[in-house]
C-alpha cells in the first residue's frame, strides 16, 4: 500500500468521487483534509467482499479511530452484464487492460441504473468510531475519503474492489468476454498449458506425416558427374537387396 498522504486528484476518478462528498460538513471535510496531509491515515485496505474501504485514523490523542467507507452493492447478474458491456467496448477493455479507468464506465454503469460515483456524501456509508455526531461525515471520515481518493489515483481499477469485484475478477472477465480475445493480440486460441500437460508429455495424438518419398542416393549424381551414376548403381543395388538378397523398401 502506498503512503496514505500526498496529492489527491491527479484523475478525474478521484475527482468525481471527492466531486460526490464535497456536500458534507466544510468543516470537517477541510479537518480531514488536513489530517489526511498529515498521514493520520492508516492501513487502508479495500475489501471485494464486505464492499468496503477500511482505514485506522489516529487522532490527536489515544487510539486511531477506525472508519469504514461503503456505498453501492451491485448483484451479480447487474455485474456480469457491466462486464460483458465493458468487455465489448475494444477501447474500454484497452484502458482497464492498461490499469485506466475510462470515461465511459460511468455510462456502462448508467445503462444498468448505477451511478459509479456518489452524488452526495449522503449516498455514502461513513462509519467512525468516534464520538462526534455534529456532522457528516466526521473528519476522520473525511481523511478517509482523501486517502481513498489517493489510492484510485494510484490504481483506479479498485474502484470495482469496493463496489465487489477485485482487480483480478475485473481483468479475468474482459479477457474471456472480449471478442477476438485480449485486445492487440493474434485471436489465436491457446490451450493453458495446465489442461494440457499430460498431452504435453505423452504427445497426445499425432497429425499422420505425409508418406516420404522414396529415396535414391543416384539422382545426386546424374547430370553433375558423368558416370559416377552408372558406376555406382550396381552397388546402391545390391546394398538394397542386402545379404540375404531380398531388395527392402
Ligand atoms: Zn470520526
Amino acid at each position: 500500500m502506498p503512503a496514505a498522504h500526498g496529492p489527491v486528484c491527479e484523475s478525474w476518478w478521484s475527482a468525481r468521487l471527492l466531486q460526490g462528498i464535497a456536500d458534507g460538513d466544510h468543516g470537517r471535510l477541510s479537518r480531514g483534509r488536513t489530517y489526511y496531509r498529515q498521514g493520520a491515515v492508516r492501513e487502508i485496505t479495500v475489501d471485494a467482499d464486505h464492499i468496503q474501504v477500511t482505514a485506522f485514523v489516529q487522532g490527536s490523542r489515544g487510539r486511531p479511530y477506525r472508519v469504514s467507507v461503503a456505498y453501492l452493492a451491485i448483484d451479480d447478474t447487474r455485474w456480469s452484464h457491466i462486464l460483458d458491456d465493458l468487455a465489448q467496448d475494444p477501447d474500454a477493455a484497452d484502458d482497464l487492460l492498461a490499469g485506466e479507468l475510462p470515461e465511459v464506465t460511468e455510462e456502462v454503469f448508467a445503462r444498468h441504473g448505477l451511478a459509479l460515483f456518489p452524488d452526495s456524501a449522503d449516498d455514502i456509508d461513513i462509519h467512525c468510531t468516534c464520538p462526534d455526531r455534529g456532522g457528516y461525515p466526521c473528519k476522520h471520515g473525511a481523511a478517509v475519503m482523501f486517502a481513498w481518493a489517493a489510492l484510485l489515483d494510484e490504481n483506479p481499477l479498485l474502484l470495482f474492489a469496493w463496489l465487489g469485484r477485485t482487480e483480478e475478477e475485473v481483468l479475468d472477465a474482459l479477457e474471456s468476454t472480449a471478442p477476438g480475445g485480449p485486445a492487440g493480440e493474434l485471436a489465436v486460441e491457446v490451450t493453458p498449458l495446465a489442461e494440457s500437460s499430460a498431452d504435453f508429455w505423452t504427445g497426445g495424438d499425432l497429425t499422420p506425416l505425409a508418406r516420404p518419398r522414396p529415396f535414391d542416393p543416384l539422382s545426386h549424381w546424374e547430370g553433375s558427374t558423368l558416370g559416377v551414376a552408372s558406376g555406382l548403381a550396381p552397388m546402391y543395388a545390391r546394398l538394397r537387396r542386402g545379404p540375404g538378397g531380398t531388395e527392402g523398401a
